[in-house]
């Protein structure tokens, strides 16, 4: 659950001896509708050689679909389609690169993910472990990717997660869900194609959408807000008001919707997110709820810590008559509770972000439990 906390960490700790992280940053982007029609030109002189496959790990959405038709498949490259049902494991990846490295003879010439936050993530991670030894969960944390990883690109067919520019991949691991956070994580290219979110529907286009803006109130209003962070997020949070407000066209919509996305993701490299992200790990953990569902069920009911964020998240959601699921935690035993709650104050730095050094006093585990039954 601590995709967005550790890049803190590392700050804080660089900060204490006055040097700042160094951060990677995606070296090559292209960008505009239909754009996708390029991806044979830009992979061709990155093939090693014609034994070297390109490896596309492709949402199952897809499948089926003409748009399988256009991926540029050459020589023995391949096409592994994947649910993105539920959220990318680690024991995921070490059979993808398993299975990957009994086909081939040669190290493949790249990995290309196609989808939303869940494809980009799983590429990234299977990009990084087809070149260093052992397991994806020996690599959940801070720098402990050694070799780089072969090249990789990504290619959002959903905006919202900022996953095409972090330099993070969260994997739900045997014993805890946490990213593989390095610089070999990034994505080597990265192509924004607004045409290809065309399909996705209404309520998944709301709740990614919201995991943007969310990011842009959390970093925002955080204590860690810096310049660079707010350079990035004042531009994502006008965009997303424009694409959630606004009555503009839909191609405009899915282009401004990619860039919020784009700049969401650069806004919390160097911040961090805050309180709906804390509890919205919790619900992950215990019930399995999906990021960008969790953190608009958490959002609405925080409107005493961010009052104008929430009041913008409830007109956005009337404009587009979304409703959100009640009840959720219901049913839950004290057992549940506490495990979530424990989960989500182990998030210290969003916590930090969030209300400042002394936060401890103002969340008690009691009163996040209120929060939670709230939901
Ligand atoms: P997702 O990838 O889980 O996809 C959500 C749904 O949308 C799926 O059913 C998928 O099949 C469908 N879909 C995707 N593109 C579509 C299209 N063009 N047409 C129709 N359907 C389409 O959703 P997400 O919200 O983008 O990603 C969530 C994941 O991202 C979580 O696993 C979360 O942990 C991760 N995440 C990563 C980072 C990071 O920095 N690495 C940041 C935030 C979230
Ligand atoms: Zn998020």
């Amino acid at each position: 659950m601590n995709i967005e906390s550790n890049l803190k960490k590392q700050i804080i700790t660089s900060l204490d001896k006055t040097t700042y992280r160094n951060f990677p940053m995606v070296p090559k982007v292209v960008f505009g509708p239909g754009c996708f029609s390029q991806l044979g030109d830009i992979l061709l002189p990155m093939r090693k050689n014609s034994e070297a496959p390109f490896i596309f790990l492709v949402d199952d959405f897809f499948e089926n679909r003409e748009f399988v038709s256009r991926i540029p498949l050459m020589l023995n490259d391949e096409i592994i389609f994947i649910s993105a049902e539920e959220e990318p494991k680690t024991e995921q990846v070490d059979a993808l690169v398993a299975q990957i490295g009994e086909k081939y003879d040669e190290m493949p010439s790249g990995v290309i993910g196609i989808g939303g936050g869940t494809l980009l993530d799983l590429a990234k991670a299977v990009a990084i472990l087809l070149n260093n030894k052992g397991s994806a969960k020996d690599y959940q944390g801070w720098d402990l990717v050694h070799r780089p990883s072969i090249y990789h690109v990504g290619v959002p067919t959903i905006s919202g997660t900022g996953a095409e520019v972090s330099r993070t991949t969260v994997l739900l691991g045997p014993d805890k869900k946490l990213g593989i956070n390095s610089d070999y994580t990034t994505y080597d290219q990265v192509l924004l194609d607004p045409d290809l979110a065309k399909t996705v529907p209404k309520e998944q286009w709301f709740y990614t959408g919201m995991d943007c803006f969310i990011h842009c109130v959390e970093s925002l209003t955080g204590t860690y807000l810096n310049a660079f962070s707010q350079s990035y997020g004042e531009k994502a949070m006008e965009l997303c008001k424009e694409v959630f407000l606004d009555d503009i066209s839909d191609s405009d919509s899915r282009e401004k919707l990619m860039m919020a996305s784009w700049h969401g993701g650069m806004s919390i490299a160097y911040s961090q997110v805050g309180i709906a992200h804390a509890m919205s790990y919790g619900l992950s953990y215990l019930l399995g709820v999906k990021h960008g569902l969790g953190n608009c069920l958490v959002f609405r009911h925080l409107g005493e810590f961010y009052p104008e964020g929430v009041a913008i998240f409830d007109q956005m959601m009337q404009k587009h008559g979304i409703q959100l699921p009640q009840g959720i935690c219901a049913d839950l035993s004290q057992d549940d509770f506490d495990m979530m709650i424990n989960v989500s104050l182990g998030l210290e730095p969003l916590w930090e972000n969030a209300l400042g050094k002394n936060w401890k006093e103002i969340i008690t585990p009691a009163r996040l439990q209120t929060m939670y039954q709230k939901i």
